[in-house]
């Protein structure tokens, strides 16, 4: 028994030094890791710090096909877009019902 307790305890003494070698490795690993949590956190804040998920503030998005797949070659206004400018809209009219009184008056 004691013969092969010393056999056993020879390859840990040599597992030993390539311990080492990983712990030189490990805190290369740590930051690799976590700079791609820290990059996922960073996406996940920018999602919620923009005014419109649905278009992220590009204010126009790619309407579905009838496939169910977006289509990339076409972009059409957000709703959120469509509001703003349907506004304009209102806007524009208004003045262009205000200008020929203001004219004639
Ligand atoms: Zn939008």
């Amino acid at each position: 028994m004691e013969s092969q307790e010393q056999e056993q305890g020879a390859p840990h003494r040599e597992n030993l030094e390539p311990v080492g070698d990983v712990l030189k490795r490990l805190p290369t690993k740590n930051t690799s890791e976590a700079s791609h949590q820290v990059s996922g956190q960073e996406a996940i804040e920018a999602q919620e710090e923009y005014s419109c998920p649905i278009c992220r503030d590009y204010h126009f998005v790619h309407p579905p096909c009838e496939d169910g797949v977006p289509d990339y070659s076409r972009t059409v206004p957000c709703s959120c877009v469509r509001e703003i400018w349907a506004e304009k809209k209102r806007l524009a009219m208004l003045r262009m019902c205000e200008l020929p009184k203001k004219a004639q008056g």
